[in-house]
């Protein structure tokens, strides 16, 4: 069940992924969210101008994982513009957090790369949240937002 209020981070997610590719970065979004609906912490991707594990996923789980107490982040929410990679979901559930709610899956990026004709370049298998943090209640994608997604990821592949 998506909200309003999830809406509303969703919609910051994209905005970031934006600010992403702008910096010459890839373009992914990320924001926590507690339990009282408070933003915690957001962040973009930095994979390029700071170094290549730098996903804003994995950036908020440990600024979670420093700042919050284990009770108020188990109660705690992740929005993203593109589902976790493995590395993220791991620390994610590491950190102790709850609920992702994702934009766009990682299975559309993959069709949405095989559209353009695009090579994974990961070095990683794409697996699902639920296949590396099975506990995780996930949402998404989410339809008409993925779309904005799908066209930032469009103008980051060009180049490849
Ligand atoms: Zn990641």
């Amino acid at each position: 069940m998506i909200t309003d209020k999830d809406m509303q981070h969703l919609r910051r997610c994209v905005e970031l992924a934006a600010e992403a590719l702008e910096a010459g970065d890839e373009p992914f979004g990320s924001v926590l969210v507690d339990a009282d609906g408070n933003m915690m912490r957001e962040d973009r991707n930095r994979a390029n101008t700071v170094d290549a594990t730098y996903h804003p996923e994995i950036a908020v789980a440990k600024w979670a994982a420093e700042n919050m107490t284990p009770e108020a982040r188990a109660k705690s929410v992740v929005y993203t513009s593109g589902e976790h990679c493995a590395m993220c979901s791991a620390a994610h559930a590491w950190a102790g957090l709850e609920r992702i709610v994702y934009v766009s899956s990682s299975k559309q990026l993959g069709e949405w790369m095989a559209e353009m004709g695009v090579k994974s370049s990961s070095p990683i298998n794409t697996l699902s949240i639920q296949e590396v943090a099975p506990n995780i209640p996930v949402d998404g994608p989410i339809a008409g937002l993925d779309e904005e997604v799908k066209e930032l990821q469009r103008h980051s592949l060009q180049k490849y």
